[in-house]
């Protein structure tokens, strides 16, 4: 089943002819829909106020191409767990309330979208998108080969208890039934076999699920690579440039008000992932996209390949995911809803350490880790926001909200956006 348009949003259109499309945020989404639009002939200005692209939530997420674990944080289980995860001192779920209508509101619509039947149908919405986004970075790949540590090591899911794992392998029958990859569930025996590095964690373990079809890069490599291919075929990427506010006239956007002065463009794209609420604000609109704030660490394996896993592994457990790039190691977790703090928690690396030493015991983590925060925009039933919004300008379009998928579901999310706008 293909995704609807999210509620709120409204199908658009532009016409065929080249137009000036200019984009707001430089992340791996930004950067996707500039390259579509860029190859559709149009022509593509990128706004993005960090000094280089690919600095925001791309930049340490955990690396992975997660196109059959797409299944939303707004999950009926959510409701047993929450007094854990609230609770315990480890959790890797953090709430601080805070005085913000805004937090108040996504919580609430996110509680909403906790239920059996809300989950499935984001599920298997997320699913088409994740197969039309795998087909347009696979394309995209062919035609160019970025160099972004791209491999395809398949992923397992490690499950600690029996329950769990029977609860994943009904997962495994019904994503089958939706047309998914294959996926296999196997013991701890064989998870070990799969990869040898989980050798010493194994007894720890009932058995995992494995997808072998399932890949990782360097997302901001990737948002690297896409942008230098972007200049050099014409588009404009303006750094240190700030979007303040918008200019309008008779029901059109009709330039960006930036730190660099007027930028004017024939339509507009809200890329800029948890902060495009406060810009959608500013023009009265009022977009459920909150930040989920993670952490990552990277550690660098060369001196001991063979401790660091080669295949992508998720310990449900610890809810930390694990995933090689090249001769590191990305490890990735948590979240957090503690409104616009951005400061980085020592505290958090080091579980995210901890968590590495008790999975990859051979694994030596004297060196540098490389903390990283980042804030995933997330909409409150996991499904992204690809579209004009309704009630907004003509010549505006959202393309935000990819919560923990943005690597994965960027490239079908542009496809979907430059359809939409090419649509008579
Ligand atoms: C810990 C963690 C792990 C993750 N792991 C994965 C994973 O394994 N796989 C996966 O698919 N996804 C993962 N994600 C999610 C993924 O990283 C995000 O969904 C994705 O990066 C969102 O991309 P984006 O381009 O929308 O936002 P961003 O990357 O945040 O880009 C938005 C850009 O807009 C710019 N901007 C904002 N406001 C303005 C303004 N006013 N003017 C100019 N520029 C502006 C920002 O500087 C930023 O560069 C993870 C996220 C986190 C935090």
């Amino acid at each position: 089943m293909a995704a609807g348009p999210e509620p709120g949003l409204q199908c658009g259109s532009m016409e065929q002819r080249s137009t000036h499309v200019c984009i707001v945020g430089a992340g791996i989404v930004g950067l996707a829909t500039a390259y579509a639009l860029q190859q559709q002939g149009h022509h593509v200005t990128v706004l993005e106020r960090a000094p280089g692209p690919g600095t925001g939530a791309t930049g340490g997420n955990g690396a992975q191409l997660s196109y059959s674990y797409v299944q939303p944080l707004a999950d009926p289980g959510i409701w047993r767990m929450l007094p854990k995860l609230l609770l315990e001192k480890e959790s890797p779920l953090a709430l601080r309330l805070r005085a913000d209508p805004a937090q108040w509101s996504w919580c609430l619509r996110f509680l909403g979208a906790c239920n059996a039947r809300a989950s499935s149908a984001t599920t298997q919405a997320l699913l088409a998108l994740a197969a039309e986004s795998r087909q347009a970075f696979e394309a995209m790949q062919a035609a160019e080969s970025l160099a972004c540590e791209l491999h395809t090591p398949g992923k397992l899911v490690l499950f600690p208890t029996q329950q769990g794992l029977d609860a994943a392998a009904r997962q495994v029958a019904l994503q089958a039934r939706m047309g998914g990859a294959p996926q296999h569930v196997v013991d701890a025996a064989e998870a070990a076999r799969i990869e040898p590095a989980l050798a010493g964690h194994a007894r720890h373990i009932a058995g995992a699920v494995h997808t072998p079809s399932e890949s990782a890069a360097d997302a901001r490599l990737l948002c690297e690579q896409l942008a230098r291919l972007l200049a050099a075929r014409g588009a404009a990427l303006r750094y240190g440039t700030t979007v303040q506010g918008f200019e309008r006239q008779g029901g059109a956007i009709t330039g960006l008000g930036t730190s660099a002065g007027m930028v004017r463009a024939d339509h507009y794209v809200l890329a800029s992932g948890w902060e495009s609420a406060a810009l959608a604000r500013q023009l009265g609109l009022h977009i459920p996209v909150y930040p989920l704030k993670g952490y990552s660490i990277t550690i660098d394996a060369t001196g001991t390949p063979q401790a660091a896993p080669r295949v992508s592994v998720t310990d449900s457990a610890r809810k930390v995911v694990f995933a090689r790039i090249g001769e590191r190691l990305r490890v990735a977790g948590m979240v957090e809803i503690v409104g616009r703090d951005t400061r980085l928690d020592p505290r958090r690396i080091d579980s995210l350490r901890r968590s590495t030493q008790e999975v990859f015991a051979h694994l030596p983590l004297d060196g540098a880790l490389h903390p990283w925060t980042g804030m995933r925009p997330a909409t409150p039933t996991g499904l992204p926001l690809t579209g004009r919004p309704r009630g907004g300008p003509r010549n505006l379009w959202l393309q935000t909200g990819h919560g923990a998928l943005g690597l994965t579901l960027a490239f079908g999310s542009a496809q979907r956006l430059v359809a939409q706008m090419g649509k008579a």
